[in-house]
C-alpha cells in the first residue's frame, strides 16, 4: 500500500514532537494512527521519571509506575511507525513554511510543530533531600496528598502559595507546619490570618538538614538545634517552564511564562503547537495526556485541509489510481434474495 507521506519530501516531516513525555507520546499515537509522518524528538528527561507509583491514572487500579507509562507510550506510538530520536533541540527558526530544528546531534526540518516540552519543579534548596523526590518529598498535592492522608507533613516556602498549600493539606492530615527555611515570610495579611485562625504552626528557622534514611524523611534540623519530626515534605519554590523554543518563534507566553494555546492546543503561532505541563494546563498526567491527543487531532485536522486546498490529497489520489485496485472486488454472492446463506 503506498502512503501519501511516500510522496513527500523526505528531508521535511510532516510532524516534528518535541518531547516525549505524556504528552508527546499521546499525540505521537494519535498521529501515527492518523497516518501521519510523525518524529518525536527527546532528551529523556519527563518528570513522570519521578514517579514511582502513579495513582491517579485512569485505568491503573494498583498503581502504575512513571517509568513504566513511559515505557509502554513509547512502544505504543512505535506500533504506528513513529519514529523516534534521542536529542536535544537548542534552537528553532521558520522559514516559509517549514521549521528547522537544530539538535546537538542532527538538524530537522517539519511542516508541523508540536512543544511537549514539560516544566522543572524547583527542589527546595535543601542539602541532601534530593534522593527523596518522588518517595518522601513531593511538589504536589493533587498528585501525593493522598498517600500521605493521616502522616506528619511539612510545607517548605514563605508565601501566599505555601499558605494555602498547608490549608489544602488539612483535609488528608491533622499534624501539618509550615517551615520558611529561614526566610521573611511574604504572604500577606488576609493568609497571615488564616494561619492564625487554623491554627497551623511556622517554623522559621534556616533547615540545617533533613534526616532521611532510604529515601524515607524522618525530621527536620533547624539551626539553634530545634528538631520537628516528620514523614513528608512538600515544597512550593516553583516551576521553570520549557518555553524557550517557543519564545524564539514569537509565541505568546502567560505571565508565569506558560505557552498561550487555544482548546486545539494551537499557539499564536501558524503551525505551532504546544501541549502539557508547558501550557496553561493543571500539570497532571492525565491531562497531559488529553492535550496531546487534542494536540494531535488539531494538527491532522489541519494537515488534512491544507491536503485540499494544495491539491497534495488529489496528487496522492492520481498516484492510488495508477498502483493500486481502487474498486472492492466483486465475487458472487452465497446469499440468497432474503439474505440467507445459500
Ligand atoms: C515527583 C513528581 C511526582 C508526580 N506524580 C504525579 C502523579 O502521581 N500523577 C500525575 O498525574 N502527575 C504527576 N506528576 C506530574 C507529571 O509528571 C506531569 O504531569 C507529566 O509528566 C507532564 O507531561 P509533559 O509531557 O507535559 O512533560 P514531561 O512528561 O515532563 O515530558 C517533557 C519531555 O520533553 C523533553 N524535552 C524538553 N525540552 C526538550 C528539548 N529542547 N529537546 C528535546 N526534548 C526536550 C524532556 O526531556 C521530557 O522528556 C508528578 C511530577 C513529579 C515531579
Amino acid at each position: 500500500m503506498i502512503q501519501h507521506k511516500d510522496l513527500d519530501d523526505p528531508k521535511t516531516r510532516e510532524v516534528i514532537i518535541i518531547g516525549g513525555g505524556i504528552a508527546g507520546l499521546s499525540a505521537a499515537i494519535y498521529l501515527g494512527r492518523a497516518q501521519r509522518d510523525t518524529l518525536v524528538i527527546d532528551s529523556g528527561h519527563s518528570m513522570a521519571k519521578w514517579e514511582p507509583v502513579v495513582e491517579n491514572y485512569l485505568g491503573f487500579p494498583k498503581g502504575v509506575g512513571g517509568e513504566k507509562l513511559l515505557r509502554n507510550g513509547r512502544r505504543q506510538a512505535k506500533r504506528y511507525e513513529v519514529r523516534f530520536a534521542d536529542d536535544e533541540i537548542k534552537a528553532v527558526s521558520s522559514k516559509k513554511s517549514v521549521f528547522v530544528l537544530e539538535g546537538k546531534r542532527r538538524n530537522y526540518r517539519t511542516n508541523r510543530l508540536l512543544l511537549a516540552t514539560g516544566i522543572f519543579h524547583l527542589p527546595p534548596e535543601i542539602p541532601g533531600v534530593k534522593d527523596c523526590l518522588g518517595h518522601s518529598m513531593f511538589f504536589c498535592k493533587d498528585c501525593d496528598g493522598y498517600r500521605v492522608r493521616g502522616k506528619r507533613i511539612a510545607i517548605i516556602g514563605s508565601n501566599n502559595e505555601a499558605v494555602e498549600y498547608a490549608l489544602g493539606m488539612l483535609l488528608y492530615s491533622a499534624r501539618v507546619i509550615v517551615a520558611t527555611n529561614g526566610k521573611k515570610p511574604r504572604w500577606d495579611k488576609r493568609h497571615a490570618r488564616w494561619l492564625a485562625e487554623y491554627e497551623i504552626p511556622v517554623e522559621r528557622k534556616e533547615i540545617r538538614d533533613v534526616d532521611h534514611r532510604k529515601r524515607k524523611i524522618h525530621a527536620l534540623d533547624f539551626v539553634g538545634g530545634n528538631c520537628v519530626k516528620i514523614d513528608y515534605l512538600f515544597t512550593t519554590r516553583g516551576d521553570i517552564f520549557h518555553n524557550q523554543l517557543a519564545k524564539k518563534l514569537g509565541a505568546k507566553l502567560d505571565s508565569d511564562g506558560q505557552i498561550k494555546v487555544d482548546q486545539c492546543m494551537r499557539t499564536s503561532v501558524p503551525r505551532l503547537y504546544a501541549a502539557g505541563c508547558v501550557t496553561p494546563a493543571n500539570c497532571q498526567m492525565i491531562i497531559a495526556a488529553g492535550q496531546g491527543a487534542a494536540a494531535a487531532q488539531a494538527i491532522n485536522r489541519d494537515l488534512f485541509e491544507e491536503s485540499l486546498a494544495t491539491h497534495s490529497l488529489q496528487r496522492f489520489r492520481e498516484a492510488q489510481l495508477a498502483e493500486e485496485k481502487t474498486v472492492p472486488e466483486l465475487s458472487k454472492t452465497n446469499r440468497n434474495k432474503k439474505g440467507r446463506k445459500k
